[in-house]
């Protein structure tokens, strides 16, 4: 991994082609509302930028229909980046042409240039491979930070990669990623538990099978364990369930059981009588939801048993909120669980966070930076969990 990390390189009188994710978002009037994932592939550019490197950035905006489009165009990231970084950004509003490459070959040491929206051209989604070398030639080597989009094949975030063969190499952000989730994977302290919620076991279901024979315990919360207590023979009244899901439910609770893996679903449960913050609320025992009541959280009895099981680990894994975090009435499980995780990373333990919501549940709280390691890569992430090969990361790893 060492080699390939820019750490360990010197990129003066370089020209790096660097991808990163810029897919910010902005509000009707096109202003970023939260610049997060700008701001955390700083390091990286910087480094290269005080290296000495001409560096050209490519990054994706939204969901373009193929070619130009001015309301998807990269200009208020390009503004956006001159003030992160105190210094112009090169940019033209426009689909690589003569005047883009003449730009791009004479860019100078500590000179920055950003290329339009990366997805205006069909070769990107595709991978096309004469799209990558197009874009190979504007630099001499490549640098990937886009974690986020690691578990694409594109040509930007890992067909191009090909084209440097000895000159490819993670951005901070991207080997921060690798390396945490490496460790998660691969030789992570013992008890290692899983805390996976959220509200579909079918989005889950992946990596529960794939977390099964690498964990010492699985917590199963939010939405999701009500297929599993209806499996079980549970009344859940009308808590959100996917019947179709019921068989597989018990299937990956025997494989549990087989191997060894205690499991653990909550116990109370705190219900509504309609989906709303301010509905009339009672605790129950989650396999006991009266009819015409929902399941909107964990009782207090589940967060004293999960609480015990985060404090006796030494490695855990949380994805999937214990509730309907987004209710300020039904958000105390999933802080709860966040304050525990937090605390077990004081004492020592290593604690990855990941999912959209998840990160968005923590963040919430202001207990990111007390954990050992939020994940930027809501997508990326979760198909990392689910043991699939990132195309990102092999294609700069091979
Ligand atoms: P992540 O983005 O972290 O992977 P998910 O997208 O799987 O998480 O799940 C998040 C959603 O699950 C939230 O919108 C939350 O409201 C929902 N959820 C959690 N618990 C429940 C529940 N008991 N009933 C309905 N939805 C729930
Ligand atoms: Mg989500």
């Amino acid at each position: 991994m060492n080699s390939n990390s820019i750490k360990d390189v010197n990129f003066k009188g370089r020209k790096v082609l660097l991808r990163v994710d810029f897919n910010v978002p902005m509000d009707d009037h096109r202003h970023i509302t939260d610049d997060t994932r700008m701001r955390e592939s700083m390091p990286t550019i910087q480094k290269l930028l005080t290296d000495g490197a001409a560096v050209i950035i490519m990054a994706h905006f939204g969901r373009p229909k193929g070619g130009f489009d001015a309301a998807l165009s990269l200009g208020p990231v390009a503004k956006h980046l001159e003030e992160l970084l105190q210094k112009p950004v090169v940019f033209f509003p426009e689909l690589i042409n003569d005047k883009v490459r003449e730009a791009a070959r004479n860019l100078q040491g500590g000179e920055v240039m950003l290329l339009e929206n990366i997805r205006f051209y069909e070769g990107e989604t595709k991978g096309d491979e004469s799209f990558a070398r197009e874009l190979a030639s504007l630099g001499d080597c490549y640098v990937n930070d886009a974690f986020g989009a690691a578990h694409r094949e594109h040509a930007s975030t890992a067909v191009v990669a090909r084209c440097f063969p000895h000159d490819k190499y993670f951005g901070f952000l991207m080997e921060h990623e690798v390396r945490n989730l490496e460790k998660l994977m691969h030789g992570a302290a013992r008890p290692f538990t899983a805390i996976i919620g959220g509200s579909k076991v079918s989005s889950k279901i992946g990596i529960l099978e794939n977390l099964i024979p690498k964990v010492d315990n699985m917590v199963i919360i939010g939405g999701m364990r009500y297929t599993f207590t209806k499996a079980l023979g549970g009344k859940i009244g009308n808590s959100i369930c996917e019947d179709d899901k019921m068989d597989l439910a018990l299937a990956l609770l025997k494989k549990m059981d087989e191997a060894g893996v205690q499991y653990y679903l909550p116990t109370d449960s705190v219900i509504a009588d309609n989906f709303s913050n301010d509905a009339k609320t009672q605790v129950v025992a989650s396999n006991a939801v009266p009819d015409g009541w929902e399941s909107m959280d964990c009782g207090p009895e589940s967060c004293r048993k999960i609480r015990e099981v985060i404090m006796a680990s030494k490695t855990i894994l949380w994805n999937g909120p214990a509730g309907v975090f987004e209710f300020p009435a039904f958000a105390k499980g999933t802080n709860e669980i966040a304050r525990c995780v937090a605390e077990a990373c004081e004492q020592g333990t290593f604690a990855a966070i990941g999912g959209g919501d998840s990160v968005a549940a923590v963040k919430q709280m202001g207990l990111a930076d007390r954990m050992s390691y939020v994940s930027t890569g809501g997508g990326a992430m979760l198909e990392y969990l689910e043991g699939k090969a990132l195309p990102g990361i092999v294609a700069i790893e091979q």
